[in-house]
């Protein structure tokens, strides 16, 4: 089975616990604005070119494609879309299999959407589990029901993105509704599954749903944790690289305004942390 990957980092330290390897997968159902990982939303294989990094060698013979990308000698190209069989990529993600047991970490399948690529995820988490790895999975939970469904018995945690509760915000962050994200956050959390929420602080986009984010999350078991994310607009040279528009908005969220979502979350007796002192 064959899953396309737009890029693995290993020893990562803020997907999870422990030391882990985080896998990205390619295609997103959704387009949120403030996207730091662009390479990530299209399930099609994309090569990113920074001029800035070009020496002119001319290696690449003016190509942009996997072969180019891999001939650079500087990274002045990069290959997002590399196809791997679920086997082959367990098998390497595995090489790390010591530092997670020792750190307590694992595997985070994120993206991108990592179940978007469903059949591939839940097959390369099985695969893992096999192994004795843990799995995390970091999901925006606009996804099909029964492919959750199917990756819950392999899955530790679910890493699992709130962006906003009002459906008028959602859409206007997003691109789309939040109904099935919601619903299937009351699913998982039913199921008793081990769900860390993310919330991603936007400053004059969603966080105006902390309140609102705050009454939903009280009545939900199941919830581990929730962590307040501070933004940066940080990937415009990405955008730039990939040829696409950078919609990333030009605010930045400070460490105050993620004390202050954390405070908010707290009153409603939530395990509210903020995400920079944590990571
Ligand atoms: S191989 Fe890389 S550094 Fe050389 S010309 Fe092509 S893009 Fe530039």
């Amino acid at each position: 089975m064959k899953g396309l990957i737009s890029g693995i980092k290993r020893m990562e330290i803020h997907d999870g616990d422990g030391c882990r390897t985080t896998v990205f997968f390619k295609g997103c159902p959704l387009r949120c604005l403030w996207c730091h990982n662009p390479e990530s939303l299209f399930l099609v294989p994309q090569t990113a070119f920074f001029s800035d990094k070009c020496i002119g060698c001319g290696l690449c013979n003016g190509n942009r494609n996997e072969q180019s990308a891999d001939a650079c000698p500087v990274c002045a190209q990069v290959y997002y879309g590399r196809e791997w069989d679920a086997e082959s990529l367990a098998e390497e993600l595995s090489r790390d299999e010591d530092y997670f047991r020792n750190s307590g970490g694992g595997v985070t399948l994120s993206g991108g959407e990592c179940l978007l690529q469903g059949n591939f995820a839940v097959e390369l988490a099985r695969l893992l589990k096999k192994r004795g790895i843990s799995v995390f999975v970091d999901t925006c939970g606009y996804v099909k029901r029964g492919v959750l469904e199917r990756i819950i018995p392999y899955t530790d945690r679910f890493l699992y993105d709130i962006k906003a509760i009002d459906p008028a915000v959602h859409r206007y962050c997003t691109g789309k509704e939040n109904g099935l994200i919601l619903e299937n956050l009351r699913f998982l959390s039913e199921q008793g599954c081990d769900v860390e929420i993310r919330y991603p602080l936007v400053i004059g986009y969603n966080d105006g749903e902390c309140e609102k984010i705050g009454a939903f999350l009280r009545g939900l078991k199941g919830i581990s944790k929730i962590k307040v994310l501070q933004y940066h607009p940080f990937a415009a040279s990405r955008y730039l690289a990939l040829g696409m528009k950078n919609t990333m908005p030009d605010t930045v969220t400070t460490f105050e305004d993620v004390e202050r979502s954390v405070s908010i979350l707290k009153s409603y007796g939530l395990p509210a942390v903020n995400g920079i002192l944590e990571d």
